[in-house]
């Protein structure tokens, strides 16, 4: 599978705005974005602020960042678009609860990886089960009531460890039971896009793919 494997900190840079792709150090002074918080590039300071966006532009911008937020290529991004245009309901609605039912973003979400990228690598490299057997794919699509767990070969790791004691940062989220004591998380229920933390406007996505 296809992924990307250059900088992430530019991402931020160029969306404006923080995505905290990359875990504890996102709050540290270490954050490109807080040292230099214009766009990469070499003309990166000079063009930054200048630009109004056309209805176009800003878009597409919309796009980008919350592809980039939840690490998809463009390809596997508008392939969920598509799964979630053909839904009932709100196609931008179904779009968020897609991206948030990825396994990856869901042990993201329950504090047992510091960044999506550091859980895809978990996924990937099979720490976790799911429903009691093993998944490596990090865009597998969590359903509800099932239950993910670490594996036991994997308690001691301690990147897992050491990313749930900072959990005390991330949101409590209706939709997910997590047992710390146990290594074990669920998805209770299909993410509301009232429920989901994730700052966007869906709805221009919409609009971008629909053009
Ligand atoms: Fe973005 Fe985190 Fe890099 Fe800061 S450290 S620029 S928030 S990815």
């Amino acid at each position: 599978m296809a992924r990307y494997v250059g900088p992430s900190c530019r991402f931020c840079r160029r969306e404006g705005e923080k995505l905290f792709l990359k875990g504890t150090r996102c709050f540290s002074d270490k954050c490109a974005f807080e040292r230099r918080g214009y766009s990469p590039g070499e003309h990166g300071a000079s063009r930054s602020g200048r630009r109004k966006g056309s209805e176009y532009g800003l878009q597409l911008r919309e796009k980008q960042k919350v592809r980039r937020l939840y690490g998809l290529l463009e390809t596997q991004f508008h392939n969920l678009f598509q799964r979630a245009d053909g839904m009932a309901g709100i196609t931008g609605e179904n779009l968020l609860m897609l991206l948030e039912c990825r396994l990856d973003n869901v042990v993201y979400r329950l504090g047992f990886a510091p960044s999506r990228k550091s859980a895809r690598q978990l996924v990937r490299h099979r720490h976790f089960t799911v429903g009691g057997r093993v998944v490596d794919i990090p865009s597998y699509p969590v359903a509800p009531r099932e239950v993910i767990r670490v594996r036991e070969q994997s308690r001691n790791l301690d990147i897992i460890h050491q990313a749930l004691k900072e959990q005390g940062r991330e949101l409590a989220l209706p939709y997910l039971r997590l047992d710390k004591a146990r290594l074990e998380g669920e998805l209770l229920e299909a993410p509301k896009r009232s429920d989901i933390p994730t700052l966007c406007s869906e709805q221009m996505i919409v609009e971008l793919y629909s053009k």
